[in-house]
């Protein structure tokens, strides 16, 4: 029987312990359904480091649950810190992938931006992980196992007030598991952060917008980053399936309480869409929308032709915006240092040891 001890068990000789697997397994079992709980609870919130440690378990159980399931644990193979204090996460995830978190301090918040799949299908022409392709999607234990790793790496002072959906992936693309991550991030038995601090970032796959709100009290946010279909073709090839009128049309009727507003994300591309008319149809866009915009200029990564849009000329696009009084905020960049921005992992891992991926920096996206 492989030790519980051992960091990544042999592929396939053990299950994930997912709320759903465990479930099903102690359902067949006959055992009573309180006992998923009670694990996931040791697992999540009092920070168990085995299964042989939830003392309140028959011993039986716990033998029998160390032969079925690997114990829950993902490990950062490198934290790298930058002077503005972001961290930076990178796990091997054990086949060939790897994928990143970064924790973003900006008090009184403290953000963490996880990933959803290894590499992305997405295709979105100024991102970097689009380049990987879709390497594979992350189970919830994965994506899950990125909030409990980040918490080990906290300071005594700290803790984790908001989570992004804004690395590496998309988590539309990735439903169920993203869905049951939010689950286990955000309930009781498990890390305890609430949905409502969650935002999940996506390319505006339509259909499955509305199912995240009814099934979830996570906050959306929407990377627009083109306002005419003709652009968001070219830069986002999701468009072509959910053209601007029906992902705009679907914000527009999304069940969201009056109190909460949307964000969208705008990758400010020099010269392709930072221009005032851009800004004109923007405001339009949003009209009947609450909602609120962040600017990002763009990261750079090697081997892309777009450039960042010049501080003034975000600026100019960010007063348009407030002045028809649209809600606009301009992205910091964190972590810099340490290649934690959006499109520079690339760079940070060109040693060739791990995938390069792509993640944000954004910070207060889960603002109420
Ligand atoms: N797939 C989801 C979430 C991951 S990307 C989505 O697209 O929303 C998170 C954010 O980073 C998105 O808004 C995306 O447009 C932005 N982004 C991607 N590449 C970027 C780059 N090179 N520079 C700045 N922002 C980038």
């Amino acid at each position: 029987m492989p030790s519980t001890k051992s960091p990544r068990p042999e592929p396939g000789s053990l299950l994930e312990l997912s709320p759903k697997a465990l479930r099903a397994w102690l359902a067949e079992r006959g055992l009573p359904v309180y006992r998923a709980t009670q694990i996931l609870a040791w697992v999540y919130r009092r920070g168990a480091a085995s299964f042989a440690a939830m003392t309140d378990l028959p011993r039986e159980l716990r033998a029998e649950l160390e032969g079925t399931f690997a114990f829950p644990e993902l490990v950062p193979t490198r934290v790298s810190r930058s002077a503005d204090h972001t961290r930076k996460l990178l796990f091997d995830l054990g086949d060939g992938n790897a994928i990143e978190s970064v924790l973003i301090p900006d008090p009184p918040r403290l953000t963490l931006c996880i990933s959803s799949q290894a590499g992305c299908a997405m295709d979105c022409g100024f991102c970097a992980t689009a380049q990987l392709g879709l390497r594979r999607n992350l189970s919830s234990v994965e994506i899950a196992g990125q909030v409990r790793a980040a918490q080990a790496q906290l300071d005594p002072d700290e803790r984790i007030t908001n989570l992004v959906f804004m690395g590496m992936g998309e988590p539309l693309h990735n439903y169920d598991a993203v869905v049951e991550a939010i689950a286990t991030i955000s309930s009781d038995w498990g890390i305890g952060i609430s949905a409502r601090r969650i935002t999940v970032s996506t390319v505006g796959l339509v259909p499955r917008m509305l199912r995240l709100v009814t099934d979830t009290a996570a906050l959306l946010a929407v990377s627009l980053t083109a306002t005419t279909d003709e652009l968001r073709d070219r830069l986002m090839p999701v468009n072509r399936r959910y053209p601007l009128a029906e992902l705009m049309g679907m914000c527009r009727s999304l069940p969201i309480p009056q109190r909460r507003r949307i964000t969208f994300e705008y990758v400010m591309l020099d010269g392709v869409n930072d221009s005032l008319d851009d800004a004109r149809r923007l405001v339009r866009l949003l009209t009947g929308i609450r909602s609120k915009v962040n600017l990002i200029p763009f990261n750079p990564f090697p081997g892309t032709d777009f450039r960042p849009s010049a501080p003034e000329v975000i600026e100019r696009f960010q007063r348009l915006l407030l002045d028809a009084n649209v809600n606009a905020t301009v992205r910091r960049s964190r972590g810099r240092d340490i290649q934690a921005a959006c499109g520079q992992l690339a760079l940070a891992n060109r040693d060739g040891d791990v995938a390069p991926i792509c993640l944000l920096y954004t910070s207060d996206a889960a603002d109420e």
